[in-house]
């Protein structure tokens, strides 16, 4: 039985909550991209509504966006496209690191409570 095999501290959690090796630096965590390299690598920002680039709080909408408006209405992102993430989306794609996912589909669900949750001025 699996439960018999695992370290005492490690029965009854969850996979997601087992020590993993962070993808990023290697440290030691629970999950593949530990809370300090997220709180380091992926910090919370307003990004603008249309092309979800960075930006100050209460700009909705960069003038690139106004002078030459994008083919889709709104965009949202979790992280720059930049180190660490760059490579781990590539690793991700391309080379079979599932595990990963977990990582991303938490990322992907926070800028899209984000978005939820800003104020959009009314249509019309
Ligand atoms: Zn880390
Ligand atoms: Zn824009």
């Amino acid at each position: 039985m699996l439960s018999t095999r695992l370290p005492a501290a490690w029965r009854g959690l969850s996979p997601r909550r087992w020590p993993s090796q962070c993808a990023v630096w290697r440290g030691w965590g629970a999950g593949r991209v530990c809370a300090d390299c997220a709180s380091r690598f992926a910090p919370a920002v307003p990004r603008r509504e249309r092309c979800a680039l960075p930006v100050q709080a209460g700009i909705a909408v960069c003038s690139a966006c106004i002078a030459a408006p994008p083919d889709f209405d709104a965009a949202s992102a979790r992280v720059d496209d930049g180190f660490p993430w760059d490579r781990l989306i590539a690793a991700f794609k391309f080379h079979g690191a599932l595990e990963l996912a977990p990582a991303f589909a938490e990322a992907i669900v926070e800028a899209l409570r984000v978005v939820a949750r800003t104020p959009r001025p009314k249509d019309g």
